[in-house]
């Protein structure tokens, strides 16, 4: 029923852990338990969609926009099986995905993952880069941190360090982290995105949720502009698992006018397959990334692309 996302069911989707497994292995591991690898009824966003819509139980697809992620049917459970306990495969919300695939720093490069615990970005993040180079890999919370440490470990990520630490107290000028050159800002948020939590937020009144989004909004925006002043930044990415656009488009918004180094970077230049976008009513909007849970078959999910601001005329030459 359209607005009700209370019994709404996405697929299950799971991302291959290229640091301990390949695509062919996790496929071949599927078929040898009677999955059957299907096609889509069309190259495009709308023919996956559809595809996924009317999955079989024993059906798997490649997802059309992730590399390397595998779609089931809702029903299949992962959390035991044995490609999960070995670390081969992450279960994870595809959206959740988009924002370490948008920031896709190349093997070797320095990141900033500020706001990581429990990992599951950061995880990615390692993988996409091959495992070579750093990620520190901050969080505020030291049990987070601990998690985080081990779920790192289980998936064979070597090349980050996690970071138990106030990302506002790290000195952009701190020599250990003054290179980097790509930071993932996904801070706490309302997730009200986040299909299975929609119902709780319902419970509060409106001016607590307006106040609560406020206090969130302030916080996102300083930890964004803190990512933005580091010397050697190339990239910055933003992320929420919120639908609420204070803590998104208003949040970018707000940083980019007092940073004129930074441009936002519309999001299709990295993932021109992707149909969904910002809200319109911001002149960021139609830059940044949404998913939406109806239409997209997975969480609500926000990502802006940062970039530091390089004149057209450097760029082509
Ligand atoms: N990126 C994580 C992942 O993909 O697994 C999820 C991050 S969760 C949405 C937000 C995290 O931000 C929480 O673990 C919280 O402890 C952390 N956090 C909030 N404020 C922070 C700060 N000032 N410095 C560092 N971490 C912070």
């Amino acid at each position: 029923k359209k607005g009700d996302q209370k019994g709404l069911q996405h697929p299950r989707y799971i991302r291959v852990n290229t640091i301990l497994s390949s695509r062919d292995e996790v496929e071949k591991t599927l078929k040898n338990e009677g999955f059957i690898l299907k096609e889509y009824e069309a190259q495009s966003q709308k023919g996956f969609l559809k595809s996924i819509r009317k999955m079989g139980a024993r059906s798997f697809y490649h997802d059309y926009h992730v590399p390397n992620v595998v779609v089931l049917n809702p029903m299949i459970n992962f959390y035991n099986h044995e490609l999960e306990k070995t670390g081969k495969i992450v279960v994870q919300d595809k959206a959740s995905c988009l924002a370490s695939l948008l920031l896709n720093p190349p093997a070797g490069s320095t990141v900033i993952d500020a706001c990581a615990a429990p990992g599951m970005k950061t995880s990615h993040l390692a993988a996409l880069m091959e495992n070579q180079g750093k990620i520190f890999a901050v969080d505020l919370d030291a049990e987070r941190c601990k998690r985080m440490e081990k779920s790192l470990q289980h998936y064979g990520v070597t090349c980050a360090t996690t970071i138990n630490e106030d990302f506002l107290k790290i000195s952009p000028q701190n020599e250990r982290f003054s290179a980097a050159s790509h930071i993932l800002v996904d801070p706490t948020c309302s997730g009200s995105g986040v299909t299975s939590r929609t119902n709780k937020q319902n419970r509060q009144s409106k001016k607590e949720e307006r106040e609560r989004l406020q206090k969130l909004k302030h916080l996102q925006m300083t930890l964004l502009k803190h990512a933005l002043s580091f010397p050697n930044v190339q990239r910055v990415v933003y992320a929420t698992c919120s639908i609420s656009p204070e803590e998104d488009e208003e949040v970018v918004q707000e940083a980019l006018k007092s940073n004129s180094q930074f441009i936002l970077r519309p999001y299709s230049k990295y993932l021109p397959k992707w149909k969904g976008c910002g809200k319109p009513r911001y002149s960021v909007g139609p830059n940044c990334l949404r998913s939406f849970p109806e239409k997209h078959l997975t969480n609500g999910f926000f990502v802006a692309v940062m970039e530091r601001y390089v004149p057209l005329a450097q760029e082509e030459g």
